[in-house]
């Protein structure tokens, strides 16, 4: 083609490539819709349902043009109003969030900006936000200045930076796999197992090490365990414990873990996912021996209440993280010369990536740290709220957990698992409250896990009444009929 033919062409394309920047008035307008479909959907958290099941719709793709408005409504309809409502307080199941609306603002301007933070001479100031956020967190958990970090999309890519970098420490390859040695207790979240499957560690040996009542490891059989292994020629390597396991809320013992881990040289990580930021509250005590551990994640959008898509990494071996992490190429060469450390990609699988500095840090910054120390509080204590109120119901109740999380079943007379089903059913068709189950010591039970930023008293005593209501229908069929 010739100047002229391009120019020609050019002037075909330019009305309808440029309305993909909208302009300003209609940008206003467009605003205004978003702020009210947000506020009316925040405003009405209190009296939607925590759980609904219903068929979705049609969400094809159809070429051409929708309106906003109507687009809102499809979404409210067929995402919002579907399934569990993750950033409602009635969001009592699995590990909810709930999803700060500082965090929100922050992605809606981080997508507008679009800095590419990946690389500290692409954008100095969200890389260096980004790892300010990650000081944050060292400081939060003791970690020495030394330690790297970043922030990932979740616990589960958090979990594969730094199992990754504790199997390239230890040189976990080729026929040393089926040699080495994992060590884990039942608690553990099954991301970790994913992790090492997909870190290609599929075929080291697991070894789940005894729990006591309250499902915390026992160390001592820990340490018996790794002293048979090494003595029977196997290569102990790594250990996994948790702070605040996901179906019973549990620390494990860090301090003495530590040790056992510290005698034997195994590299110790620690899945703090869930429960990590209860170490800024009064259990803080359970936390001891954090500070010595090699490598911790940690999960923003359950603990700090942020919304999805957002966990952190932090290891102290930089070398063992750089190994799998920092690669580099031609194209990439205007940034060579920055620290290495100063640029996120080479703590992290992702290059182009959200910029999830911003959505840690402006909620951090705009509030104090005060309201979501807070808000933990007040979930440890309506956790044991609801405990005393479903003992006095009849229920039986697991023991006293560490954190927010706890789990209960009603002792019927006969088949009290599949009763309790029955009870999980009834109470998911009810959809009040949204509750999830999981089986414990063999046990069918009902979990609740209190950690929506949103939950108060309110939410918990309507969880009650819901349960009440519930446990009255399985009761009634269950009599024999007259
Ligand atoms: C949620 C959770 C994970 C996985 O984290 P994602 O953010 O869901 O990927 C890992 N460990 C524990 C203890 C968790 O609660």
């Amino acid at each position: 083609m010739n100047i002229q033919a391009i120019l020609k062409e050019l002037n075909k394309f330019a009305i309808s490539s440029r309305e993909l920047d909208i302009e300003e008035t209609e940008r206003v307008e467009l605003l205004r819709q978003v702020a009210d479909y947000t506020s009316t959907f925040i405003v009405g958290l209190n009296k939607v349902k925590g759980f609904s099941q219903n068929e979705v719709g049609d969400l094809s793709i159809k070429n051409g043009k929708h309106s906003l408005h109507q687009l809102l409504s499809q979404y409210q309809a067929e995402v919002a109003e579907n399934g569990i409502n993750a950033a409602s307080p009635k969001h009592l199941g699995y590990i909810p969030g709930g999803g700060v609306f500082a965090s929100a603002l922050a992605d809606f301007i981080v997508a507008v900006t679009n800095p590419f933070s990946s690389a500290y001479y692409a954008s100095p100031g969200a890389a260096a936000m980004e790892n300010e956020v990650v000081k944050w967190l060292k400081s939060v958990f003791l970690f020495p200045d030394s330690a790297v970090g970043c922030l990932t999309s979740g616990g589960s890519v958090s979990t594969l930076i730094a199992l990754t970098a504790a199997r390239d420490k230890f040189k976990i390859k080729n026929d040393k796999i089926f040699s080495s040695v994992v060590y884990l207790s039942q608690q553990v979240h099954h991301s970790t197992q994913k992790a090492l499957r997909i870190i290609g560690l599929e075929d080291v040996i697991v070894r789940y090490v005894p729990i006591d009542e309250q499902h915390r490891i026992v160390p001592g059989a820990l340490n018996e365990q790794i002293e048979k292994d090494t003595a029977d020629g196997l290569n102990p390597f790594l250990i996994i414990a948790t702070a605040g396991t996901t179906d019973t809320g549990t620390v494990d013992p860090l301090h003495d873990i530590a040790d056992v881990a510290m005698n034997h040289k195994l590299w110790f990580h620690v899945d703090a996912a869930y429960g990590g930021f209860f170490i800024l509250t009064s259990k803080k005590d359970l936390f001891k021996g954090i500070e010595r551990t090699d490598s911790l994640i940690i999960d923003p959008h359950k603990s700090l209440f942020l919304p999805y898509g957002v966990g952190a990494v932090l290891v102290k071996d930089s070398d063992a993280v750089l190994h799998s992490h920092y690669y580099t190429a031609n194209y990439m060469q205007d940034g060579h010369n920055e620290e290495l450390l100063k640029s996120p990609a080479n703590i992290s699988p992702e290059l182009t990536k959200h910029f999830r500095g911003f959505r840690v840090w402006l909620p951090l910054q705009l509030h104090g740290i005060e309201p979501f120390i807070s808000c933990l509080e007040e979930k440890l204590l309506l956790v044991q709220y609801f405990r005393l109120k479903l003992s006095e119901m009849g229920f039986c109740v697991g023991p006293e957990p560490d954190l927010s999380v706890s789990y209960f079943w009603y002792p019927f007379s006969s088949n009290p698992d599949e009763k309790n089903r029955q009870l999980m059913d009834e109470i998911h068709k009810d959809g009040s409250v949204f509750l999830s189950s999981s089986v414990i010591d063999g046990r069918f039970v009902i979990r609740i896990a209190i950690l929506a930023f949103r939950t108060k008293k309110e939410t918990v005593d309507e969880a009650v009444e819901m349960i009440e209501r519930c446990l009255k229908n399985c009761l009634f069929e269950s009599l024999p009929p007259q």
